[in-house]
Parts: C-alpha cells; sequence; structure tokens
C-alpha cells in the first residue's frame, strides 16, 4: 500500500496506544512502546504502528525517514495555560528572591490585577502577537496542542477579547487550542463582593460566551481568599447548564473542599491539587476526573510542597502535566516540566510521558491527538534521544528533534 510517510527504525516508538480514556494508576507505566518501531502516516491521519520489519513489507512511503537511535512519541499536549496576557513580571521574581512574600507584591500593586491591567489595555491584535510568540516556542518544545484559559479580563469586553484571540490562534497557527473561559480566576478591582461577581459572570459573561462558542470548557479558581466552594458551585452548575464542561482549579493553597465538589459536578479535571488529601485522593481515584499537576508552580514560587503525584498514581488516579504557562510561572517546556514531575514528585519517565500526551488530551476531551492510535491526528515528534529515560535526565535543553503536525513538518 502506498503511504505519505513512513518513519521507521525508531529506537523507540511510544504509541500511547490503549482505551479511549486517561489511563489510571498503574496503566500509566504503560505507554505501548515498540522497539525499533515504525510510525505510516497517510494524509495527516495516523495509519498503522508496528515493528518496522512488519511495516516496511506491507507499505510503501513516498517519503521515508530513518529513526535510527531516537524516540518517536506523540507531541505534547499541555492542557492547562493562561495563554492570552499581556505584559511579563519579571520584577517580582527579584522581589520574591530577595525575600518578599506574595502579600507584599498585590499591595505593591503586582500580581495577578497587574496584568489583568495591562491585559485589558492591549488590542486583540497585540494580544494575539504575544501569544503567537509563545505558541511559536511551544511548537520548538513539542507542544502541538494545548488548553488556553481567559482570565485576565475579567469584564466580559476583555474576556471575549481573549478568547477570539485563542480561537482565532488556533485556526493561525500550526499549533492546536482549545479554548477555556476563566472568569472566575481573580475579583475585578470594579467589585467588592465574590457573591456579586458571580452572580455577574452566570447571568452576563457566561451566556454571552456560550452563545458565540468561544470556550469548550469553564474553570474557577476555588481557593481560600478567591472563590469559594459554594460560589465554584454555583458557578460550576451554572456552567454545565450552559454546555461547558467543567474544570477547577483546586487544593492549590489550602483543602476548602474543591476536588471533590468538582468531581461529584463531573468536572473532566481537577488542577494543582498540592494539599489534596488521602481520602480525597481515594474519592478522586473512583471518578474519570483527570489530575492535572503543575509542578512549575511550586518551583517558581520556591516552595517545597508539590502535589503528592506518587499517592496519587498509587491509588489509582489518572493524572496529567501542565506548564500552568502564566506571568507568575512562564514556562513553554513541557520537557522541563517532565523533569520537575520526575525530580519534584517521583513520576517514573513513562508515567511523566503519558501524563504529557495521552492524559493530558483526555483532559481536555481530545481523543484525537495525545496517542498515535490509528485514525488520529499524525501529531508526533523525532526525539534526539535513544530511549525515553532520557527525557527527564538529560535536562534544560531541548530534546525535539522534528515536529510534525497533521503529517505535515512544522519544526
Ligand atoms: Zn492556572
Amino acid at each position: 500500500m502506498k503511504v505519505d510517510l513512513i518513519v521507521k527504525r525508531c529506537a523507540e516508538l511510544h504509541t500511547l496506544k490503549g482505551p479511549e480514556r486517561a489511563r489510571k494508576g498503574e496503566e500509566m507505566k504503560d505507554t505501548a512502546v515498540v522497539k525499533d518501531g515504525a510510525l505510516v502516516v497517510d494524509d495527516g491521519i495516523v495509519i498503522d504502528t508496528g515493528p518496522t520489519n512488519e511495516i516496511m513489507n506491507g507499505y510503501e512511503g513516498d517519503k521515508v525517514i530513518d529513526a535510527s537511535d531516537k524516540t518517536v512519541i506523540p507531541g505534547f499536549v499541555d492542557p492547562h495555560t493562561h495563554l492570552a496576557f499581556a505584559g511579563s513580571r519579571e520584577d517580582e521574581l527579584v522581589k520574591k528572591i530577595e525575600g518578599k512574600t506574595y502579600m507584599q507584591i498585590l499591595e505593591e500593586g503586582g500580581g495577578i490585577l497587574r496584568t489583568v491591567r495591562q491585559t485589558r489595555e492591549a488590542s486583540k491584535d497585540e494580544i494575539k502577537v504575544e501569544m503567537k510568540r509563545r505558541m511559536d516556542v511551544m511548537l520548538q518544545y513539542g507542544t502541538t496542542t494545548a488548553e488556553a484559559k481567559s482570565g485576565y479580563g475579567l469584564d466580559l469586553e476583555t474576556e471575549v477579547k481573549c478568547l477570539e484571540a485563542i480561537n482565532e490562534m488556533d485556526k493561525e497557527h500550526p499549533m492546536k487550542l482549545v479554548p477555556t473561559y476563566m472568569g472566575a480566576h481573580s475579583l475585578p478591582p470594579e467589585f467588592d463582593d465574590q457573591s456579586d461577581y458571580i452572580d455577574y459572570c452566570c447571568e452576563s459573561a457566561m451566556p454571552v460566551i456560550a452563545k458565540k462558542e468561544l470556550a469548550k470548557f469553564c474553570d474557577v479558581f476555588c481557593e481560600k481568599g478567591v472563590f469559594t466552594s459554594g460560589e465554584s458551585r454555583r458557578l460550576l452548575i451554572k456552567a454545565a447548564e450552559l454546555g461547558f464542561g467543567l474544570k477547577v482549579h483546586a487544593d492549590e493553597i489550602e483543602n476548602i473542599g474543591c476536588s471533590t465538589m468538582a468531581s461529584e459536578l463531573g468536572a473532566i479535571s481537577c488542577e494543582h491539587l498540592v494539599k489534596t488529601s488521602d481520602e480525597d485522593i481515594k474519592e478522586l481515584a473512583k471518578k474519570e476526573v483527570v489530575g492535572i499537576l503543575l509542578p512549575g508552580t511550586p518551583f517558581m514560587l520556591m516552595e517545597d510542597e508539590y502535589s503528592p503525584a506518587r499517592k496519587m498514581i498509587n491509588e489509582g488516579m489518572a493524572v496529567a502535566l501542565a506548564t500552568d504557562l502564566n506571568p507568575n510561572c512562564w514556562t513553554e517546556s513541557m520537557q522541563m516540566i517532565i523533569t520537575l514531575a520526575c525530580l519534584q514528585m517521583k513520576m517514573l519517565p513513562e508515567e511523566a510521558l503519558c501524563a504529557s500526551t495521552k492524559n493530558a488530551a483526555m483532559a481536555i476531551d481530545r481523543d484525537d491527538v495525545g496517542s498515535l492510535e490509528k485514525g488520529n491526528c499524525a501529531d508526533f515528534l523525532i526525539l534526539d534521544i535513544p530511549n525515553i529515560m532520557h527525557l527527564p535526565y538529560h535536562f534544560g535543553i531541548n530534546l525535539v528533534e522534528e515536529v510534525y503536525v497533521n503529517g505535515v513538518k512544522v519544526q
């Protein structure tokens, strides 16, 4: 059979083939690897995978790439980013290094509301220019699909502007984006009551965003001092009525019962999960919810406590990894996140790979990416490493040699 492309003699071809759901617990170690493997692509789609000798007997490629001594994996999926923002806050890192607390930085006019000001002032085109620079780097570092949250506008006008920017960049850039509305990211300066602002999100903002079909998911920062579990529940119930999938920022600083509340409402993912208790982990493991862990965040905050990933996996939870790309944790590199996940949270290289591809795709409801299943998009990476153990081990550099999206080389 004649096909567009064959990638042959991959030292390791990690296909992540398997069930049409996130891998849970023990299953995360199985990346469905083929040694001396080959990948067959036609018309932008994965046609087959298998041992090179078998594949070369059955197919004839227009183009054949020899990937000897290389590892081939699905493109990374980054399921939690705050990609649409203006400006930067590098001076705040210096203040943190000098010993200032987050509260002191907030009092000096820094933090999230500074980014809200800058994002409100920027035009849609200016935001798109900044997003493009970030997306170019993400693609270079192997991310082929990412979730992108709004939430630095807070008012409807700016949230719509940012969500439009995300939807337009999804079409204009080879990297794929999945948009999330996160108006409930912080209390905007023009409100002084959280509950009033949740009313505004439910009654004024969300129906408009739903009607314009600008976002697939709705997310809320459920945290002490931000939005309570009750306020978050109210928002999520309304979001579900309007047809949004549900996500929640939960248990990052304190455990106020958000992760179990959200999973009971049918949330597809709970994100951060640093302070999640042993009992909550057991509850989450019973559900289909994916825990999206963000080790870049404690790293940049210079904190010692990371999500209890080992416990989660041992209890049978499905875990994904993400960058949390935002002005407070600015990295485009899933490779950096994988190194942090392995070193700080004791995830195994195979588990971290599963968490960055298959499980990350499931956490944003994309079954066409994240694995090299027959019929999926041919989004894959050729890594200049002979086995997957090098991925966390050889750190701080870019191990990606080539990036393919829909069977086309984009890097
Ligand atoms: Zn976040």
